[in-house]
């Protein structure tokens, strides 16, 4: 297929467009290089830089390309910035989400896969969280990942436009090219290597005083490059007819607690790793781990790299190892 990646030159973006390619998909990555770094756009792919809200660039890149269908991840997606600065989440994720529609309407590009989060359901009815359960996000960033969900729908009954939407987990772990690099840093396991390699001087446990097993936050954590393989499942599906679907992606099982965590990375790495308590981050649930059953039993996703210390390693692989 030939696939549009927005977002591509992001942390999931680029290990979504190795794998495409290297099952024999054509990729063009469109990205604003806002926040993605164009080194990290792989090889093999074309690569247009262009803003979301670019309607007409976008609809002349799906055209020239002769894309056929979308990956739709280009967003901001930091929680705390999205309650200080919600009209920034609204216009990239909401404005900028129907302005790819749009074009895609214009180009006549019927499938779309788009990343969404567990954000969606705010603080969790029940674990592990079902794609059914109740969706009340608790900041702007999952509301307006749901609002563009639902978007979707309506797009999809008026114009016929299929969709997959992933609720992604804790994505983490890298490839031997691509790994996890924002700036600020605010994600747990990058912070946490940057600690152990000395680049920063410690880790700050947010809240020690959760109803959890050791009072710290659980996570389901979900290796990037099966993440990566979901989104080429969807896609195939898609294009075979599959009705439009919403999936959540993690690994299930226990989850892994931020002092689990921690010990997985010292075991890993070898290295001390100083940490210090502080207080809880506004807007965390004490647990977040999600069923896949629905995309295990649909779409047939097998995850094959549910260890923590295989996650936690390919990301201190990856680090040590970065041009
Ligand atoms: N966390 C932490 N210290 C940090 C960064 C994160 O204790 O410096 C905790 C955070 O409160 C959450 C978990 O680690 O419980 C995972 O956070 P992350 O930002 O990686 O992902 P999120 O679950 O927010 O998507």
């Amino acid at each position: 297929m030939k696939v549009m990646v927005t977002g591509g030159a992001g942390y999931i973006g680029s290990v979504v467009t190795e794998e495409l390619l290297r099952g024999g998909d054509e990729v063009v990555v469109y990205d604003s290089l806002y926040k993605g770094h164009r080194e990290a756009v792989v090889e093999g792919a074309a690569f247009v830089k262009g803003d979301l809200l670019d309607t007409a660039l976008l609809r002349e890149t799906l055209a020239h390309h002769k894309v056929e269908a979308v990956v739709h991840m280009a967003a901001d997606s930091l929680v705390g910035e999205s309650v200080k600065v919600p009209a920034k989440y609204y216009r990239n994720n909401v404005l900028g989400g129907l302005s790819l529609l749009d074009a895609m309407l214009g180009a006549e590009v019927k499938y779309l896969v788009f990343s969404s989060t567990a954000a969606v359901y705010g603080e969790p009815a029940k674990q592990p969280i079902e794609e059914t359960d109740p969706t009340q996000p608790t900041n702007p960033y999952g509301e307006t990942k749901l609002a563009f969900e639902r978007a979707l729908r309506w797009y999809d009954s008026a114009h016929g436009l299929r969709f997959v939407s992933l609720r992604y987990f804790n994505a983490a772990g890298a490839t031997e090219r691509s790994g996890e690099r924002h700036d600020p840093e605010t994600h747990l396991i990058p912070i946490i290597l940057q600690a152990a390699a000395g680049q920063r001087p410690e880790v700050t446990v947010f809240g020690d005083d959760y109803p959890t097993p050791d009072g710290t936050c659980v996570r389901d954590y979900i290796h990037v490059v099966d993440l990566a393989q979901a989104h080429i499942l969807a896609l195939h599906a898609l294009a075979k007819g599959h009705p439009s679907s919403i999936y959540n992606l993690g690994c299930g099982g226990e989850g892994y607690s931020v002092k689990q965590v921690i010990d997985c990375a010292r075991r890993v790495t070898g290295r001390d790793i100083p940490v210090s308590k502080g207080p809880r981050r506004a807007g965390d649930p004490a647990v977040l781990i999600a069923s896949s059953a629905r995309i295990v039993r649909e779409l047939g996703w097998r995850p094959t790299q549910q260890k923590l210390d295989t996650i936690v390693e390919s990301a201190w692989r990856w680090m040590q190892h970065k041009r």
